[in-house]
């Protein structure tokens, strides 16, 4: 559920037309609906209010500091990847002790900020890892809270690029070398504390089967270690639930809920969740205008100023995007490819979409934009990444400026000195 309809022909987001923003800001841009995101949130958290939880909101998804400010209102904690959204975390009023921080190669230096910022826990993948993290925190005279991120060999039903909790996956341990791994972080590392047990299984999962079969060998992993005397008190489910895209049809947080709460009643643990993409996903388009189009043989194109630079998904997972015009028409419906202006064959947003016939000048919105949308984004092609606009009812407000040529080139250096120069190259 979204707050982005049609009213009288024209697109809005909430109380503001899509051609307004369009107009006033520019294009490309990503727009959000602060209305949705709060729906989804509160719908999220709902749906576990029967057993002690903690949302966590994956940041990679979308890290815009207005949007983590928006969830931390809501007294959500979040997921990290990196000592830069641990960064932006804090910045948007985070509480630390609500932080996790999950990723398969958690830098020293990251390890320490983390440390010193008092997070909750980190999501140990590896034993080296977990090693890393005793020796920082004792440096540092600290305990290091963790879990150790099983792979549960279970198959999410998604696109492979976003398995994660597969065996032939880089991500988490097995469950049998997990076990070994509390076992022997409670004899040997002094200054980490095994406090939960964490797994994530995949992205835009559309059926409740992976996270009951997900939850059905944690469960039993955290019956196991506490017959060996560790202290679980965390079991993090991780993110993935799916959103509608196109056709499919995910299910509700609520029966998400359902599906878990029983088996996690009496289990003594506080459920952590690392939602992302439901979160935000639908909350967010991405709005572009149409610079020209063109028929090539029996194929005809829509050339848009927005590129597989401000949105990887297409051409990255083949995804589908709902392409709607910001003015409903009657013209005739012909079959065309949305391209960008990168000068790549994989830079397009549709292939082969029926759509309504269309002419340069008019504004698109690429709808279920919300997540790794902003994101994914870079500067290829030297283009600068798009502006990011709140929409707050009837009113709107820029979240972060359109960048400009200037910010293109920020840090990059023309002239070295020949005797660096020099050394660089005899090293
Ligand atoms: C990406 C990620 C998430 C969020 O996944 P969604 O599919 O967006 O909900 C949660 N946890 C971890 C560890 C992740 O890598």
């Amino acid at each position: 559920m979204h707050f982005f309809a049609y009213k009288n022909k024209r697109f809005y987001a909430e109380g503001v037309s899509i051609e307004k923003i369009a107009k006033e800001v520019g294009t490309p841009v990503y727009v959000y609906s602060k209305k949705t995101l709060l729906r989804h949130y509160k719908a999220f958290s709902s749906a576990f209010s029967a057993v002690p939880h903690l949302v966590c909101y994956s940041v990679k998804a979308n890290s815009n500091l207005a949007i983590l400010k928006t969830f931390a209102g809501q007294g959500s904690g979040f997921d990290i990847v990196s000592g830069g959204e641990l960064f932006r975390a804090l910045k948007a009023g985070a509480d630390a002790r609500k932080i996790v921080y999950s990723g398969v190669g958690k830098r020293s230096d990251e390890i320490e900020y983390a440390i010193k910022s008092n997070i909750l826990m980190f999501n140990v993948e590896s034993m080296e890892e977990m090693a890393v993290i005793d020796a920082i925190a004792g440096r540092l005279k600290k305990k290091a809270a963790i879990a150790i991120r099983v792979n549960p060999d279970v198959d999410p039903k998604t696109h492979p690029y976003i398995s994660t909790g597969l065996k032939k996956n880089k991500f988490g341990i097995e469950t049998e070398a997990a076990i070994r791994g509390y076992v022997y972080a409670k004899n040997n590392f002094k200054n980490v504390m095994p406090i939960g047990v964490d797994c994530h299984i995949g992205s835009q999962i559309t059926e409740i089967s992976p996270f009951v079969a997900a939850l059905k060998k944690t469960r039993e992993l955290v019956l196991t270690l506490k017959g060996l005397g560790i202290d679980v008190r965390y079991l993090d489910m991780g993110g993935g639930l799916g959103i509608t895209y196109d056709k499919e049809i995910p299910p509700h947080p609520t029966r998400y809920g359902e599906a878990v709460i029983e088996g996690t009643k009496r289990l003594g643990v506080t459920l952590i969740f690392e939602p992302g993409r439901v979160m935000v996903g639908n909350a967010g388009a991405l709005v572009t205008s149409v610079l020209y189009t063109k028929k090539s043989g029996a194929k005809n194109f829509i050339v848009v100023d927005a590129g597989m630079n401000d949105l990887a998904r297409p051409s990255l997972y083949g995804s589908y995007h709902a392409i709607k015009p910001a003015r409903e028409n009657n013209a005739e419906e012909i079959t065309a490819d949305v391209v960008g202006p990168i000068c790549e064959s994989g830079d397009f947003l549709a292939k082969d979409r029926l759509v309504k016939d269309i002419e340069a000048g008019e504004v698109l919105a690429v709808m279920s934009a919300g997540a790794y949308g902003f994101s994914m984004s870079s500067n290829y092609n030297s283009r600068p990444r798009a502006a990011e606009v709140m929409v707050d009812g009837a009113g709107f407000y820029t979240i972060r400026k359109r960048e400009t040529f200037k910010d293109l080139i920020n840090g990059e250096v023309v002239a070295v000195p020949t005797k660096k120069r020099a050394k660089t190259v005899k090293r």
